[in-house]
């Protein structure tokens, strides 16, 4: 009956929080809503494939994206550089189509100011003390690499006030579901709706 405007969801927060295991969860009970892969000059993991789990790219063309305008937004990531391509974003949107965006906060407050529009959802994780035993347990990280991220955490929890809802990743399950409702209740909205 009604068509709608499509809408960007960010999802955001401190590294090991979460994010990556949300959105994953998320996207099989969620329909019609398309992810954006972003660039990235990190080295692909094991089983990651180009141009679905990310772009890899080489520092040189990364450059050339951020000269010729072509990323939304970017930001350096512990030693790695990440952006989300504007094309894809903004034509889907144009489109009605809704867009999720999972990004680093850095990227997260540069989309805001450019699409104040969009709905910017803070994982949280429940203590300082999960967040350190996730990223110990997820075993991508060095020690050292692990006390740099628990330090940018305590800063970057000062930035949830950018965010329009922040959502406590204690089990998977309730924040999985909790993000489900807000994408439900923004799609419900008067403003999202086009009544003509
Ligand atoms: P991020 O994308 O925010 O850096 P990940 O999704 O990689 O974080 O998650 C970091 C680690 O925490 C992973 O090992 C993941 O399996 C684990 N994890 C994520 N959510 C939960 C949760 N709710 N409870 C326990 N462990 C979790
Ligand atoms: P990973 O290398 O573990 O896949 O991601 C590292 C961090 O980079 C995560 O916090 C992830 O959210 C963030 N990230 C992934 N893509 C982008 C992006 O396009 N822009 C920004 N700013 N951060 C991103």
């Amino acid at each position: 009956m009604f068509t709608r405007k499509g809408i960007l969801f960010v999802i955001s927060g401190p590294s090991g929080v979460g994010k990556g295991t949300v959105r994953s969860t998320l996207m099989p009970l969620v329909e019609d809503i398309h992810v954006s892969v972003s660039a990235t000059t990190r080295p692909p993991r094991e089983g990651e494939i180009d141009g679905q789990d990310y772009f890899f790219t080489d520092p040189a063309r990364f450059q050339q994206m951020i000269d010729n305008d072509e990323l939304l937004e970017w930001a350096l990531v512990y030693g790695n550089l990440y952006g989300t391509p504007k094309e894809y974003v903004t034509t889907m949107l144009s489109q009605g189509n809704d867009v999720l965006l999972e990004i680093d906060i850095q990227g997260a407050l540069q989309v805001k100011e450019k699409m104040p529009e969009g709905v910017f959802i803070f994982i949280a994780p429940p203590t300082i003390e999960e967040l350190s035993r996730r990223l110990c347990g997820r075993g991508n990280d060095s020690e050292q690499s692990i006390q740099i991220r628990l330090a940018a955490c305590q800063e970057e929890m000062a930035h949830m006030k950018y965010y329009d809802y922040i959502v406590v990743n204690d089990r998977i399950e309730d924040a999985v579901e909790k993000v489900r409702s807000i994408i439900t209740a923004e799609r419900c909205k008067r403003k999202n709706l086009n009544l003509g």
